[in-house]
Order: structure tokens, then C-alpha cells, then sequence
């Protein structure tokens, strides 16, 4: 098949403040997965006329380079023709903040035609795939993994690179290894989420991982990591690795997301991040009225986000992972407590285990290396090659 011309090589992401902006343009969605709750039955389209008040609206904003992403509901519901109009507005009309792109999708909706236009923008795929057919079809429903697996082989053949999130539920955690094994096998790059309370169910646990769980699951996941380096990419522990090496957070989770990630509705609201599009009560403005940073800054929800903050200066104070963790997710902490801040994200025991494990780890390794004291240094020598690989071998492998 005929690759796509690119034409997104001039919009190379520039390392600066993030600045992430979600589009959301339906909260629709043609599967029906047990432990989601996120998306709308009837959620209408965002229209072309809305992506042009989002550049207007973005144009004046600020000054830093800008990732969209598109997410859902199902953002493939919108169709070929709102891509092939959307994304040259968005390029061109915001070409001095050099935006990228990247499409969160189950998709199922993937066509030629659209894989071809996503291909001219370089777009990166995000899809959703919980492990071997009849655990994903359990949990996501039957026919969930064929439909994905025809749009991912379409995705492919367009030359789009596909990563898979891989949702853990109270349900699958018992058959991580089985999981493990297809991503190894299948030679995919695994992303894991644990699966939240749901807000809109009488069982909110039922499918929800539980924060000891999680913490066990992670620290299962370094290690079989560590085996089987150079064989398979395991993102959140690269992340969390780096984070405890750098002390810097690098994903939304492990920093202060509130002043740098922001979603747009279908119907243009504003909201402080993807999962609280359709929740009125965190609607900060809307791209209709371009709104200033300091107009958003007026709404409750911009406070709320800001409160956590505090409360995490506070409550986190004495944490050793403060600087990395930054309380977890402001959602996972707000929204199961209909927007009251009575806690920090409910993961922070899975956090403190793994963050403690690498932490470690990663001491012993340096007092065991010659040379080397127990503070983290920058990474100068490679470990011994006949070591059995640990932290810092995955860290020069991601360097
Ligand atoms: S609310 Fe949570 S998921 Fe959303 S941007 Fe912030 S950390 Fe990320
Ligand atoms: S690990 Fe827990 S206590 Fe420490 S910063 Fe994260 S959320 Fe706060």
C-alpha cells in the first residue's frame, strides 16, 4: 500500500512548560466495556466551527509549544471528514506553537481513509487491549478484541504506530502473567491503568483495583521487566524509574498537572482535564468565548484544581516522593468525592511501594558499583555487562 505523504516533520515537539490540550469530540461510544463509565449514550459531535474557536482560542492563550490529543468517548466517531478538516486548522493555524498530535482510540472506526489522513500528521495511537482474547472479551465484551485487532492491523499497514493501554481490573490482576506474556509475545509495548471506582455505578468496587494490588502488580511488573530487557517496553515503569532518578515527575500523573493540561467538549467547554468532559460542575469557560488564563482562573473548578495543590504541599509534606509524585492524579482524588478534597489520590499506597522499591534498588546498586555512593548520580559508566540487569541497566536502555 501507498505510505501516506508526512507532513508533520516541521512540528517536532520543542521541550518547554506541557502544554496539553484534550479534545474530546463526542463522549459516544460503539463498545460497552464492564468497568467504563466515561462515556455517553447520544453524546453529539464536535463540529468543525468549534475546532475553529479553538484556534482562535489557543492563538493568544500562551506561548509554548502545544500537544492535542484527541479522546473519547470514542474520538473516531467523528468520522474522516472532521480530521481531514481539523487537523490542517489546528497545524496551520497554530503553526508558531509547532502543535503534535496523538489520538486515544479503540479502534474499531479505523478506516483506510482516515489512517491515511492521521498518517500525514504523524499521529501516534493510543488503543485499549487487556491481555489475551477471552480475558479482554470478559472485561471490555465479546468482540471487543477482533474489532480492535482488524483496526489496529489497518492502523499498520498505514504506517501508524499503535501502543496498547492494558486496563488491570480486580478481575484480570489475577492472570498478570498471562498478560505479561501476550505483550512479550506479540512484541507490543505495554502501558498499564488500573481500573478506578466508577462514579456512576451501585458497585463502584466491583471491577476496581485495589491500591495494595496495584502497588504488588507494579512491583511484579519491574521485575519481569528487568528479565526480559531489550525484549518489550513497559512505559509506567520506565516512567516511574526516571521519575525516582531525575526527581522530576514525566507523566501527567507525577506532576502538577492544573497550570498545563486542559479539555475541550464536544460542545466547546473547558475542563481541566479528559475525564471531567461532561461533569458541568468543573466547566472552566468555553473556546467560543477565548477565554484568558486568568478568565479560567475565575471558575470554581480552576480553584478546586489549585486547593489540591495546597492540600498536597500539606499533606504530602513529609513524603520522601513529594517531588515526583505530587499527591498522584487530581481526578482519582476529587471526582470519587463529588469535588470535596478530602485526601490525596487514593493510589498512594501503590505509589509509596513502588517508589520505595526503586528507591531501593536503585541505592544498592550504586553502593554495590564501584565508585559510586549512595546519592543518585548522573548516569557516567554502564554497569557491569555480566550483572544481572536492575535499575540502572534500564535506565541506560532509555537513555
Ligand atoms: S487530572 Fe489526572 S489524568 Fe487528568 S491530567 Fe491531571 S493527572 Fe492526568
Ligand atoms: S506517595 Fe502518597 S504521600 Fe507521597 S507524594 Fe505521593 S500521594 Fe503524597
Amino acid at each position: 500500500m501507498k505510505k501516506p505523504k508526512r507532513r508533520m516533520k516541521k512540528f517536532k515537539r520543542r521541550s518547554s512548560t506541557p502544554f496539553h490540550v484534550m479534545l474530546v469530540p463526542t463522549l459516544g461510544c460503539p463498545s460497552n466495556c464492564s468497568y467504563c463509565w466515561s462515556s455517553e449514550e447520544g453524546s453529539p459531535i464536535m463540529s468543525i466551527e468549534t475546532i475553529e474557536e479553538v484556534v482562535k482560542w489557543i492563538k493568544n492563550f500562551r506561548d509554548d509549544p502545544v500537544t492535542f490529543t484527541f479522546h473519547g468517548g470514542e474520538p473516531l466517531l467523528a468520522g474522516a471528514d472532521f480530521y481531514r478538516k481539523a487537523l490542517p486548522l489546528l497545524a496551520e493555524g497554530l503553526s508558531h506553537l509547532k502543535p503534535s498530535f496523538a489520538l486515544q482510540t479503540n479502534l474499531w472506526k479505523m478506516t483506510p481513509e482516515i489512517a491515511q489522513i492521521l498518517a500525514e500528521y504523524d499521529i501516534p495511537i493510543g488503543s485499549s487491549i487487556d491481555g489475551p482474547k477471552e480475558l479482554n472479551d470478559r472485561q471490555r465484551g465479546v468482540g471487543y478484541f477482533e474489532k480492535t485487532m482488524r483496526g489496529y492491523e489497518i492502523a499498520r499497514a498505514n504506517g501508524l504506530t499503535v501502543r496498547f493501554i492494558c486496563t488491570f481490573t480486580s478481575y484480570s490482576v489475577k492472570f498478570k502473567e498471562d498478560i505479561f506474556n501476550f505483550f512479550l509475545k506479540n512484541g507490543l509495548t505495554l502501558k498499564l491503568h488500573p481500573a478506578l471506582p466508577s462514579i456512576r455505578s451501585e458497585t463502584p468496587e466491583k471491577w476496581a483495583l485495589d491500591p495494595k494490588e496495584y502497588g504488588e502488580l507494579l512491583i511484579y511488573l519491574l521485575d519481569k521487566y528487568l528479565e526480559n530487557i531489550g525484549k518489550i517496553e513497559v512505559m509506567n515503569i520506565d516512567h516511574l524509574c526516571r521519575c525516582v532518578f531525575t526527581h522530576r515527575g514525566s507523566v501527567c500523573t507525577f506532576v502538577d498537572c492544573m497550570d498545563g493540561v486542559f479539555a475541550v467538549g464536544p460542545d466547546g467547554s473547558i475542563y481541566p482535564c479528559y475525564r471531567f468532559v461532561g461533569m458541568p460542575e468543573y466547566v472552566m469557560g468555553n473556546v467560543y468565548d477565548h477565554p484568558s488564563q486568568d478568565d479560567l482562573a475565575r471558575s470554581d473548578a480552576w480553584k478546586l484544581m489549585h486547593q489540591f495543590k495546597e492540600y498536597v504541599d500539606r499533606e504530602c509534606g513529609e513524603c520522601p516522593y513529594i517531588n515526583f509524585c505530587r499527591g498522584g492524579c487530581p481526578y482519582n482524588a476529587i471526582a470519587p468525592t463529588g469535588g470535596e478534597i478530602k485526601g490525596v489520590d487514593p493510589h498512594c499506597t501503590a505509589y509509596k511501594m513502588i517508589f520505595g522499591e526503586i528507591t531501593d534498588r536503585l541505592n544498592r546498586e550504586l553502593s554495590e558499583s564501584p565508585g559510586m555512593g549512595m546519592a543518585m548520580p548522573p548516569l557516567q559508566s554502564e554497569p557491569d555487562a555480566g550483572a544481572k540487569p536492575g535499575i540502572m541497566s534500564l535506565m541506560f536502555k532509555r537513555s
